[in-house]
């Protein structure tokens, strides 16, 4: 089976305005014919402005996360179906800042999944233990039940990514090591299989938690690595343009 191609998606998470767009523009002319797919996921007040700036470029436009309803009566919450209507492609769920934050939990990941795939986005799941977790020999049991339980079985031949991000490794400049992360990535293909058979063998497993242009060409290459899930280096188009160029 030929491997996935990489993707590499940036995550602005709650920074941005319309004069960020400049940045998003650089992306574009910067990774023109790189050799990943390469995604911006901008606050969702951006997304549509975003698209119409990069139709026509190979970078695709995402959503940071989307209620599990298409409509209705949920202030404040963004729809999968407002984000495909405004231009998104993908969509990033379950978010470690979502878990924590909004007290998301597997079953409803699973379903905002759902929401992704009637959308026709393709989702982007992330799943991380906490540090605690990994400190107690767990990383491995959670992050499998993580997955067992965010992925519906309507994913199964529909294109989606895995995110594997360590919680303790957001924003705070710490990593695994490889052989921690190739580790980790090997025990979400094993449980992938489980749930999709072979053809879980094209699904890419994303690294993300501080990816920045001096890691990543490490990390990019690791087995069973399918590319990164990048916060803070993806806000400046030179930042992220050298984890593209890293692959
Ligand atoms: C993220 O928020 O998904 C992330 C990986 O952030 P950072 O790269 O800043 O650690």
């Amino acid at each position: 089976m030929t491997a996935p191609r990489p993707l590499i998606a940036g995550n602005w998470k709650m920074n941005g305005l319309r004069a960020s767009l400049v940045e998003a523009a650089a992306i574009a002319e910067g990774a023109a014919g790189c050799a990943a797919r390469v995604a911006i996921c901008p606050p969702a007040v951006l997304i549509h402005l975003m698209s119409e700036l990069l139709a026509g470029t190979e970078v695709l436009v995402g959503g940071q996360d989307a209620h599990w309803e298409d409509a209705g009566a949920f202030t404040g919450d963004v729809s999968a179906r407002m984000l495909a209507d405004a231009g998104a492609k993908l969509v990033i769920l379950g978010h470690s800042e979502r878990r924590s934050g909004w007290g998301e939990t597997d079953a409803m990941v699973a379903r905002k999944v759902q929401a992704a795939l009637r959308a026709g986005l393709e989702p982007i799941v992330c799943v991380g233990e906490m540090l605690e977790q990994r400190n107690a020999g767990q990383a491995a049991p959670i992050v499998t039940e993580q997955v067992r339980g965010s992925l519906p079985a309507e994913l199964a031949g529909r294109p989606f990514c895995v995110a594997y991000e360590p919680v303790w490794a957001i924003g705070t400049g710490l990593t695994p090591s490889i052989a921690e992360i190739e580790e980790m990535h090997r025990a979400v293909r094993a449980t992938l299989g489980e749930k999709f058979g072979p053809a879980a063998e094209a699904v890419p497993i994303l690294y993300g938690g501080s990816v920045k242009p001096g890691n990543a060409a490490e990390i990019l290459h690791a087995a069973e690595v399918g590319g990164a899930l990048v916060g803070g280096a993806s806000l400046k188009a030179a930042d992220f343009l050298a984890i593209v160029r890293a692959l």
